[in-house]
């Protein structure tokens, strides 16, 4: 009885039945009318088999009209005020798990989506789009040099840009460190370049304070296509590599990951002909 009680209670919560004051108003009124249902029902039965075996040191009338009438008041009022602190007790706890389950989806420093909960908001989109991976170039000299309290601030302008730039519809994350995440819900691909070259642009102009000084940083980005039904680990591989090449031919540029077999010729011609020389 208690452990279902307890799964019961616990289902609750989990459903957030009470999540408003009106959820525990409309608990409380259920609650009394059941218990007092229940109560007043069991009084009656009591009092007609007392009868029945002439028990009753009372007349049947008299049972049924004071015993009743107390009867429905007292379970009416005990019954209300337990149901009242349980309902407001499971309201709170509801409230907190909401809000812990909230905060466990967001990186403590930039309040985007962490990588889990980017990993699953883009699980649970079917349509196509693209998959761009951003990464703060050179990000160890400005804590080198600043200090980490102002890394962390430029961390915090990178995210309040991206936020800006790729607004809900789409999905930003900070993947861990100095790397971020965009999901562009739309298969056409200059909209895609609009937007990434729209975000490195306004994070290159932001200023970011550090004592008298301000400095600024660039992003690189790497780019894949996301069809519906491509495994996140390909898109990723494929956003991956891209930023990779876009960090080697000089960062603060974006490369798609299509352009890599373009971009690598050159050098591959160079070294080719180096072998036949
Ligand atoms: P690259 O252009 O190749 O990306 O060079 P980089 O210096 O940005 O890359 P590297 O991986 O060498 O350094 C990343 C640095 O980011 C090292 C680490 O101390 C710093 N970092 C990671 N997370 C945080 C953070 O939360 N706050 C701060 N301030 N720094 C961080
Ligand atoms: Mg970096
Ligand atoms: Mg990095």
């Amino acid at each position: 009885m208690r452990g279902r009680l307890a799964l019961w209670l616990r289902a609750q919560i989990e459903l957030g039945v009470l999540e408003t004051k009106s959820d525990i108003s409309t608990f409380v009124l259920n609650t009394v009318l059941v218990a007092t249902t229940l109560a007043t029902a069991s009084y009656l039965m009591g009092a007609a088999i007392l009868a029945h075996f002439g028990l009753l040191p009372y007349s049947l009338r008299a049972a049924i009209g004071f015993g009743g009438s107390t009867t429905i008041v007292i379970a009416a009022s005990v019954t209300t005020l337990l149901a009242w602190l349980i309902g407001t007790a499971m309201h709170e706890l509801s409230l907190s798990r909401a809000e812990f389950e909230r905060r466990s989806r967001l990186d403590a420093l930039s309040g985007l989506y962490n990588r889990r909960a980017f990993i699953e908001a883009l699980a649970e989109t079917d349509i196509a789009g693209f998959f761009v991976l951003f990464d703060i170039d050179r990000f160890k000299a400005v804590n080198d040099r600043h200090g980490h309290a102002v890394g962390d601030a430029a961390i915090v302008a990178v995210a309040e840009e991206l936020r800006r730039v790729f607004v809900p519809g789409h999905l930003v994350g900070r993947f861990g460190g100095e790397e971020f995440a965009a999901f562009i819900k739309s298969s056409d691909r200059s909209d895609c370049y609009l937007l990434v070259e729209e975000a490195r642009r306004s994070v290159a102009d932001r200023r970011v304070a550090s004592g008298e000084a301000s400095l600024a940083v660039t992003l690189s980005a790497g780019i894949a296509n996301r069809p519906a039904g491509r495994s996140f680990e390909s898109v990723y591989e494929g956003a991956d590599r891209a930023l990779y090449l876009a960090k080697s031919f000089g960062r603060d540029r974006t490369v798609h990951e299509d352009e890599g077999e373009q971009l690598l010729a050159p050098s591959r011609r160079a070294a080719a002909s180096g072998r036949r020389r």
